[in-house]
């Protein structure tokens, strides 16, 4: 089962489960997700949509769960709050209740961003973060890592299989064009001929992963060994500063939109980079293993065809 499965992310990880003969849930409120991405799987006798908000519980008989439900772009997670959080937090005490009661094991999408604005860079699973307990991107933060917490609390206190992945900006086909995450961002502006907006001075970095490589790590995270949990992170150590992808951006389309400068938002961590070293030692030697430029290439063809 893969909740939020009709999102970015989830979509391609449907695909991939199906492709290797598996049974495929996906449940889902679409509420940043879309029919569109996962057209090509609906028909298919392995492939089960539901509409379903995972703030309610949800009762299957399945061996893995994949929990992936929550918006993910600061502009969808904070167009209401407070049902981000209670997404994050009743929705990961929902699943993990499943798990329990169907002794599945059950894989947490969290993220980089428990870390915060971090002051340890590149960022180990072992750093705590800096984390504003009350600020704009809390719901989203604090609300991953109160379901890690969750999570780790139902496997000390119920012995449920559970495994926790941080992901760093992962970018790819099937990103909303309009979910105001810079990648989908830079490239429909550049695409439209629009400027292209950068917040701040541009200097801030970040370390973006192609979602196919994301999906490898997720899929050999879910087949480790019992005793391991995690949290580990899965990203791409590639750090940039938002000019320098704006550029690339630019180059890459051959567009002539200007770059012009925005306010930057409350809270916005200014380097993100991650360690990958438990990844590569846990997960088979598992690395990314698709550029930036090839990725983006890829996510300008995509994107391309929508506009
Ligand atoms: P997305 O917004 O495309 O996908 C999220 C999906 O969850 C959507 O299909 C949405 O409709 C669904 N959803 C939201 N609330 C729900 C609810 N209450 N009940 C049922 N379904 C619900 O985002 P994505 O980029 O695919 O992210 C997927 C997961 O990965 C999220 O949990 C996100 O926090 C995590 N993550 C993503 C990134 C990234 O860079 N894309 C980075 C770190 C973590
Ligand atoms: N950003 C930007 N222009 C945009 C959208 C985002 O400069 O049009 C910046 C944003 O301020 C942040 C970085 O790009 O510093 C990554 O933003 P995104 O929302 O993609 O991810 P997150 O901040 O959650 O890592």
């Amino acid at each position: 089962m893969v909740t939020g499965g009709a999102g970015f992310i989830g979509s391609h990880l449907c695909r991939r489960l199906l492709n290797e003969g598996n049974d495929v849930i996906c449940l889902d409120n679409f509420f940043t997700g879309s029919k569109e991405n996962i057209r090509p799987l609906i028909g298919n006798d392995h492939f089960e949509l539901v509409r379903h908000d995972v703030i309610n519980p949800y009762y299957a008989e399945v061996d893995e769960v994949y929990n992936l439900a929550c918006p993910a772009s600061p502009i969808h997670y904070q167009y209401n709050p407070i049902k981000t959080i209670k997404t994050s937090v009743m929705g990961a005490i929902n699943m993990l209740g499943l798990a329990k009661e169907v002794r599945a094991k059950i894989l947490q999408a969290s993220t980089s961003e428990v870390y915060g604005d971090p002051f340890i860079h590149p960022q180990i699973e072992s750093y705590w973060g800096n984390v504003n307990p009350i600020g704009i991107r809390s719901c989203y933060d604090e609300g991953k890592r109160c379901a890690e917490t969750l999570f780790m609390d139902y496997h000390r206190q119920n012995n449920v299989r559970i495994k926790i992945i941080r992901i760093f900006n992962t970018y790819g086909p099937n990103m909303h064009p309009q979910d105001g995450r810079v990648v989908s961002n830079f490239i429909m502006q550049a695409l439209r001929g629009e400027d292209i907006t950068i917040y701040g001075d541009g200097m801030q970095t970040r370390s973006f992963q192609y979602v196919d490589d994301l999906i490898e790590g997720m899929v050999r995270m879910m087949q480790t060994d019992d005793d391991f949990t995690g949290p580990v992170n899965i990203g791409n150590p590639g750090e940039f500063t938002m000019l320098e992808l704006a550029e690339m951006v630019l180059r890459l389309t051959g567009s002539h939109s200007r770059i012009v400068f925005k306010p930057l938002p409350a809270d916005d961590p200014h380097q993100r980079q991650p360690n990958i070293d438990l990844a590569r030692e846990k997960l088979g030697g598992w690395q990314p293993t698709v550029t930036l430029e090839d990725g983006l290439n890829r996510t300008i063809d995509y994107f391309r065809n929508l506009v």
